[in-house]
Parts: C-alpha cells; structure tokens; sequence
C-alpha cells in the first residue's frame, strides 16, 4: 500500500427525513443568535419555513441568490449581513446558495483578492448552518467560488467550510428532474475525479466508489418517480460522500474542463459536468485502471465510460455540448486552454486527444468504450 496523507474535515452532518426540524436545535449548537437566511428567490418559501422555526433567532433574509457567485451580488448580501448585524448564517439550497453562504463571512482581502483585486468592506466572519436541496456536494468542501469581471475563480479555503449541514430527503421532493439528474452526476464526477487524484488514498476512494455506486443506483429513481422518498435519501447520502471526496482532493481535466466551459462560455454547470464525464473517462480509461475498475464495480459492471452516458441519457439529462448552446468555433480555445494549463490528471495533457474529447462531447457521441 502506498504511503498517504489524510484530512479529516471537522463539519457535522446530521442526516435524515425529517432532520429539518432540528434547525434551531443546530442554530442553537452553533451557539448563533441572529442568522441571515440566504437562499435564491424561488427557494424563499423555504427560507420562510427556516425562519418560522427559529423565531428571533432571525437577524433578515438575503433572498437574491444566483448562480456562479457573482461579486456584485455577494456584496449586496454582505451588505445586508452588516446592516442587521448577522452573526452567522443558514444558507437553504443546492451549490448556488451555499456558495454564498461560504464567501459571505469571509476577510474582505482575501475575497477580494479572489476577485480580481475588488476592494470591500470589512466585516465579521459567519459561521454557516448548510440546508442541502441538491446533490452537487458543495456542502462538504472548503472551496468556494467568486466571478468577476466575467472570470470565475476557485478559491481552496478551510475557513469556508459549513460548521453543520442537514441533509433531509423530505426538502428534495420539490426538486425538478431536471435539476436533480445532472446535480446527481456533479457529484458522481467528484467522485471519479477522486479516484485518480494524485492526493487520494484509500479512505477517499472507498468513499467515492460508494459514492458513485448510491447516486447511480437511486437517481434514475428519483428522477422517475418523484415520490420515492427512499430513493432521494440514498442519493442525497451518494452527495454527502460526493462532496466530502472532492473536498479531500485535487481534480482534473474533467474538472478544469467543466470549470473553462462555465467560466468562459457561461453553461450551466451540474449540465456541463454531465456532458463531460462520460468523455474525460474515456479519455483517461488506459492511465487510472485501478479507479476505472472501481466505476465499473460501482456501475454494476458496466463499462466505466459508456456506462455514465447511459445513465445521463436514462435520467433525460443533456449529452451533448451543442444542445448546452455552446458554439463549434470555441473548441480550439478550450483545448489549448486545458491543455496550456498546469494541474494533475492521470493521462498526461495531449491537444489532440483532449480536442477529439470535446468534438465527441460536443456532437454528443456514446464513448467508443474499451
Ligand atoms: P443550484 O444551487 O444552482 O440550484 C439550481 C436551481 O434549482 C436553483 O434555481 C434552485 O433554487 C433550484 N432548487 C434547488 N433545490 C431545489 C429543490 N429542492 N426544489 C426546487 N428547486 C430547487 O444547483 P447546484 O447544481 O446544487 O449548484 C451549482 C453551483 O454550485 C455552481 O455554481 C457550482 O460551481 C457550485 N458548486 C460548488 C462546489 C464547491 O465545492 N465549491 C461543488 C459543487 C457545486
């Protein structure tokens, strides 16, 4: 066995139906009396039903969340942080919500710093209690984003990891199949990153295997049959694993890749992730044969890289980059931007096979397979 490092990372879960009514509870463990509700404006009925459990506990609502954490945004909510003298937060949503929640709290440097040098006002730091309502798996992870001047960059950061998050299936049964399909293989993507990772070990890839394993066995359940309870726990189990795996590691091109096709061209992200994964295991099948093995396990056998398309195409979700909207004439520059880069991944950076990736992605094609 190789030797390796591992992180612990101190949050606490409190996992189950009916786990939402313990907000309070947890408001009060956090020792926070006056909270900020954050959430987007379509979830504000649920920030409302956090609210009328904590009573006075309530400091006001920031109900204005959007998605990729735009700078201008976070300052109005930092803004409404200081002006009713919040001293935490409780963030209700999926990866949009809890992205705020994490940069809300923080020095003005450093999120400044972040944000391509954007000056701000000081304020206290905000302990965060996390309502998950997705399965992205940003809950669990100390990174946090911030986009400016069009630029989306991604911070690793300890001091913005959520202190409590609830998980309760009972708060997904809202959730649109098409929300719910691609988040679930966001977080399916954490995992085979963290199979391959150069900083994974054990513990991680048995929490990524079983990953993979939960959220691919329930999301087609979920997505057909938005009743089943069970189902939207074990999946929303498969996220809490998702996410505590991409907390541990350092991801890949699959990751970079998405991160380019977000940042630069605005796709929506849990779609994006979908479209690619299938492609960036294909393309890194031959280099990471114990992680491949380990998909394949997980997929009941399946072929690791045709394996994830059919599911994306069970659950309905996008297969192709074209359908995303994205034009034909941006896959040069996204090869020699993820191939120009420096980071990890298992198959070395090669333009040719990296642009054959993304044509394959784009034209939507079924990965040839082994
Ligand atoms: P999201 O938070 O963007 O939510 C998508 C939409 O679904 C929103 O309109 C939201 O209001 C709605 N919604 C969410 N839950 C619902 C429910 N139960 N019922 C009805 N509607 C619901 O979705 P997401 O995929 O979880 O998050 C994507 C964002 O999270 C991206 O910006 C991504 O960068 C970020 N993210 C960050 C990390 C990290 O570790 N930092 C990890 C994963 C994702």
């Amino acid at each position: 066995m190789r030797a390796f490092v591992h992180i612990g990372l101190p949050s606490r879960v409190v996992f189950g139906a009916g786990s939402f009514e313990r907000v309070a509870a947890e408001v009060d463990h956090l020792g926070l009396r006056r909270v900020l509700v954050l959430s987007t404006p379509g979830q504000r009925r649920l920030a409302d039903q956090v609210a009328h459990q904590l009573e006075s506990r309530v400091a006001g609502f920031f109900d204005q969340v959007v998605m990729h954490v735009p700078i201008e945004t976070v300052v109005a909510a930092r803004a409404a942080a200081r002006a009713t003298d919040a001293d935490g937060c409780v963030a209700i949503g999926g990866g949009s919500t809890i992205g705020f929640a994490k940069v809300l709290g923080l020095d003005a440097e450093t999120l400044g710093a972040a944000a391509g040098g954007a000056r701000l006002p000081a304020m206290r730091s905000l302990p965060t209690l996390a309502i998950t309502t997705t399965f992205s798996g940003s809950e669990m992870t100390p990174v946090f984003g911030v986009t400016a001047a069009g630029h989306k960059q991604t911070v690793r950061d300890p001091r913005v990891l959520p202190r409590t998050v609830i998980y309760d299936p009972d708060l997904l049964s809202t959730l649109p199949a098409k929300v719910a399909g691609p988040s679930g293989i966001n977080g399916i993507a954490h995992c085979v990153e963290a199979l391959y990772a150069a900083d994974g070990n054990p513990i991680i890839s048995l929490m990524a295997e079983e990953g993979i394993r939960t959220l691919a066995g329930s999301l087609p359940r979920v997505v057909s049959d938005a009743a089943n309870r069970e189902a939207r726990a074990e999946a929303l189990y498969g996220a809490w694993l998702a996410g505590s795996c991409l907390a541990a590691v350092t991801t890949g091109l699959h990751h970079k890749l998405c991160h380019l096709l977000g940042g630069r061209y605005n796709l929506p992200h849990a779609e994006t992730h979908t479209v690619i994964l299938p492609h960036a295991v294909q393309y890194n099948r031959g280099a990471a044969p114990e992680a491949m093995g380990r998909i394949t396990r997980a997929l009941d056998g399946a072929d690791p890289a045709q394996g994830l398309y059919d599911l994306a195409r069970s659950l309905r979700a996008p297969l192709s980059l074209k359908e995303l909207g994205l034009p034909a004439a941006a896959l040069d520059e996204l090869a020699d931007l993820a191939a120009a880069a420096a980071y990890y991944n298992p198959r070395p950076l090669e333009w040719p096979a990296i642009r054959q990736l993304l044509q394959n992605a784009w034209e939507g094609k079924r990965p040839a397979g082994d």
